[in-house]
């Protein structure tokens, strides 16, 4: 789950991490009185939607000379003017896609005066299984771009989660971004701070992007990307309540609500399926047989009938999805089940594409009859490799 840049820097700023000071702003009459909030006479004004690049994006409505989503203001009058050209207008930036996104949320914030963009990220390095700070400094920029082109200016630092961030972590830090005087003792607090945030609120990405030395030689963190691990979300309720569904897809929503683990995908093969292990080889073999999964669905071991309806809607739902392999191996969930939610699900919202089911495993003989005997047009399958070739061929129309 994501949240917008405003939200983390609140949640930083808890922590105790020196972020600017900001008011969001949700109409476009709000943004007078928030400005004046502020000292100035500096201002940005910054579009809120869960994606980056927002400073070099542009907005469909107002064609490619009009400023970007970022943008500085050296007024209240042109925090104003910067609010009503902004809000509610289309952002398109690298990591938006084409459609962009609809900016619903400003963040108006004090103005800072930088000295130096630096890049920091806490994410989990999966190659040696610890939470690892990623920096550099060439911050503000494409950080992909950095990697790409010059890698030997990103330095990685894996954390032992025993023993924290330590203060030989932190030198070892201070020293890649080339931090010394107040700024170095600014990475002294910061970086722990940092950690303590992204641990006890088990995020899965935490990035400061950039972080600032400021003219006044002081560090802070002027903008902040956090993901959490959905999987611990059921014990953070205050990271629960800062959720955009506006800005998640509707599938995926619909999905959540019913606890199903479901990622949506680009292909046009529809994919209900037990077990996220055997979930990942099915798509695997759908890509072997020349075609796209239109989604990752694991349906879970317990599902009850109503999950797997509401697991059968969300894929007919999806116009891309040009056909539905259904594939279940029962141990704790039972074939009966399935058969029950599939059957229930087409009784209400109709089949109209092609339909494969292999079914295996424990009441597979009561799966099928239920099937057969529902008078759906199914074309059955006896095994993954037979599953895969049927529905990639009835896609395929041939
Ligand atoms: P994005 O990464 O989505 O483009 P950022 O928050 O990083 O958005 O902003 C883009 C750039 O705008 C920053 O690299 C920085 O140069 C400038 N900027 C952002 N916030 C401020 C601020 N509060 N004061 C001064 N400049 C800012
Ligand atoms: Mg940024």
């Amino acid at each position: 789950m994501n949240i917008h840049e405003y939200q983390a820097k609140q949640l930083l700023k808890g922590y105790g991490a020196p972020v600017a000071d900001g008011v969001p702003v949700f109409q476009k009459g709000e943004a007078e009185a928030a400005a004046k909030k502020l000292p100035g006479p500096l201002y940005v004004v910054k579009s809120q939607i869960h994606a980056g690049g927002r400073g070099k994006g542009k907005f469909k409505e107002l064609g490619p000379d009009a400023k970007g989503g970022v943008r500085l203001a050296k007024s209240v009058e042109e925090v104003v003017a910067h609010t009503n050209e902004m809000l509610g207008n289309t952002l398109v930036t690298k990591q938006t896609g084409p459609a962009g996104k609809q900016v619903n949320r400003l963040y108006i914030e004090d103005g800072a005066d930088i000295d130096r963009e630096l890049y920091l990220s806490i994410l989990i390095d999966r190659t040696v299984g610890r939470p690892a700070f990623v920096v550099s400094t060439e911050g503000g920029m494409d950080i992909e771009a950095v990697a790409e082109e010059t890698p030997e200016k990103i330095f990685t630092l894996a954390i032992d989660p025993e023993a924290g961030v330590t203060a030989a972590d932190v030198k070892k830090l201070n020293e890649a971004l080339k931090l010394d005087g107040q700024a170095a003792k600014d990475g002294e607090t910061l970086f722990p701070i940092l950690y303590k945030a992204f641990t006890e609120k088990d995020m899965s990405l935490l990035e400061v992007n950039p972080l600032i030395v400021m003219e006044n030689g002081r560090l802070r963190v002027l903008d902040a990307k956090v993901s959490f691990d959905g999987n611990a979300l059921f014990r953070h309720e205050d990271v629960v309540a800062l959720r955009d569904t506006t800005e998640e897809d509707e599938k995926e929503i619909e999905a959540s609500k019913y606890d199903l683990a479901y990622v949506a995908l680009d292909g046009n093969i529809g994919c209900m399926v037990n077990g996220a292990g055997l979930a990942m080889a099915t798509m695997d073999i759908i890509k072997l047989y020349g075609a796209e999964p239109a989604n990752f669905l694991d349906v879970g071991g317990g599902a009850s009938k109503e999950k797997v309806t509401a697991a059968f809607k969300i894929i007919t739902a999806d116009p891309a999805v040009k056909g539905i392999l259904v594939n279940i191996f029962g141990g704790i969930m039972r074939c009966d089940v399935i058969a029950e939610g599939v059957v229930a699900a087409v009784k209400e919202v109709g089949l109209k594409v092609p339909l494969v089911v292999r079914l295996e495993g424990t009441n597979v003989d009561l799966g099928k009859k239920i099937i057969n005997e529902s008078g759906l047009n199914v074309i059955a399958a006896d095994d993954l490799d037979d599953a895969a070739k049927k529905i990639v061929a009835a896609v395929k129309g041939n």
